[in-house]
């Protein structure tokens, strides 16, 4: 390993997010239908109104019995039992089982009166006028008790709980059809460059596909919010400004990306301070060093200039964007999970800037191994969509060898 000491002239990536995670906050919890508010946070306390399961029901198909009726079946000594009745799953009728007699009876059915056992049709020779009972029941067999998971008023789900599949489908099992919850946030994506053209057009000379949006859209999806791709805009200061105004509109969370270095035509450095109050820094890290942050519109609503070489756009989402829509979602952790893993290749990284490397985490013999993959470059898209991970190599350092241990952010939870 190789260290050097540290630059001080740029901003260190630390306090750009705590800039960043001091300007954005959890959203208002609205009543959202349960579809919507899947992958959310709870807002309230959701409490049983009615107990679980909602009645004393039948936990087999079998036969309603009284129990002391079939006390003495046994293979060799069956107990034969009138049966007078069906009852079904969703039944309403009330039935009242006589000594002596019993009812057919199916799973979820309602547990019929003066019946305290069921006998599954599996010990008995199924019989539909009269059924043969070669096992007894103890009183209470196969019975689920009305309220024996939650009685009424129990605490069903606390605030803060992440509503995943089994959580909204508790909600559904207790009937409510709407929870308070904090949303998804709207996060607006559009790429600005005049060389950008839709993915599918012809390409004329100096024309490249514009993938910041598709790549930013898809990425803010998959940290929880609702991402809407407006496209590209080009380098005209005047089309930028009237798009930011028309989207203002549907946005918790604006993202851009190009236009915030220091060439000439870079639209975003020179005219969003128009809509608001924006910062542009140059941040500690490589890829991603110029980062435009601030809020705008009539809501202050927070806005990120993400540089336009897409490695360099979506490390700084990673490092960045994708803290923020955590934050605002209520979720922990906001942050990608690290663990320390082993180089297999050596590393570089310039002095003074903390370098996320695009790299490939696997697993070998129950260590972590990290393997860089492609080059530098930050416009290296391939490489980008080959890694699983970046190795995050600190400030002060400037080269590590193979074999060193390195901190590794994962991005996906598969691991090899
Ligand atoms: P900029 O930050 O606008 O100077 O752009 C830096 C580099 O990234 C240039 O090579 C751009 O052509 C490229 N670039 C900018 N935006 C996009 C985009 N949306 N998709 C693909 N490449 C882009
Ligand atoms: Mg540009």
């Amino acid at each position: 390993m190789t260290t050097a000491a540290p630059g001080d002239t740029l901003k260190p990536v630390d306090a750009h997010l705590a800039d960043v995670l001091g300007v954005v906050s959890p959203l208002s919890p609205l009543d959202l239908t349960l579809p919507d508010a899947h992958g959310c946070v709870l807002a309230e306390q959701v409490v049983s109104t009615f107990p679980l399961p909602p009645f004393d029901n039948s936990a087999m198909d079998g036969y309603a019995v009284r129990a002391g009726d079939i006390a003495t079946a046994g293979e060799s000594t069956p107990v034969m039992l009138p049966v007078v009745g069906d009852i079904a799953a969703g039944s309403t009728g009330a039935y009242n089982v006589q000594p002596g007699l019993c009812v057919r009876i199916m799973t979820g059915a309602p547990m019929p009166a003066g019946a305290d056992a069921v006998v599954p049709v599996e010990w008995t020779d199924g019989g539909i006028a009269q059924v043969r009972i070669t096992r007894p029941a103890e009183p209470g067999a196969h019975v689920r008790r009305a309220g024996e998971e939650l009685a009424t008023g129990s605490m069903v789900l606390e605030p803060g709980a992440h509503l995943g599949a089994t959580q909204i489908g508790l909600l559904a099992a207790v009937g409510r059809e709407r929870v308070q919850a904090r949303p998804r946030p709207r996060v607006v994506v559009l790429s600005t460059g005049s060389e950008l053209v839709d993915p599918g057009t012809t390409l004329s000379t100096g024309q490249i596909p514009d993938s910041n949006s598709t790549l930013l859209t898809a990425a803010a999806r998959e940290a929880g919010a609702i991402a809407f791709r407006v496209g590209i805009v080009p380098d005209d200061p005047r089309v930028l400004l009237d798009t930011l105004e028309d989207q203002l509109i549907r946005a918790d969370l604006v993202l851009t990306s190009g236009g915030v270095s220091v060439g000439a035509y870079d639209v975003v450095k020179e005219a969003i301070g128009r809509l608001g109050e924006v910062r542009f820094d140059r941040v500690a890290m490589q890829p991603g060093m110029p980062q435009g942050f601030g809020v705008i519109g009539p809501d202050n609503t927070p806005f990120f200039g993400l540089p336009g070489n897409p490695v360099s756009a979506y490390v700084s989402f990673e490092v960045f964007v994708r803290p923020a829509i955590r934050r605002m979602l209520g979720v922990e952790p906001i942050n990608r999970p690290t663990v320390r893993a082993r180089l297999s290749a050596p590393l570089g990284s310039p002095p003074g800037k903390r370098t996320y490397a695009r790299a490939r985490m696997t697993v070998e013999g129950g260590t972590y191994v990290v393997t860089p993959v492609g080059g530098s470059g930050s416009h290296l898209i391939a490489s980008l969509a080959q890694a699983n991970a970046f190795a995050v190599v600190p400030e002060h350092v400037t080269s590590l060898d193979e074999g060193d241990i390195v901190t590794t952010m994962l991005l996906e939870r598969r691991q090899t």
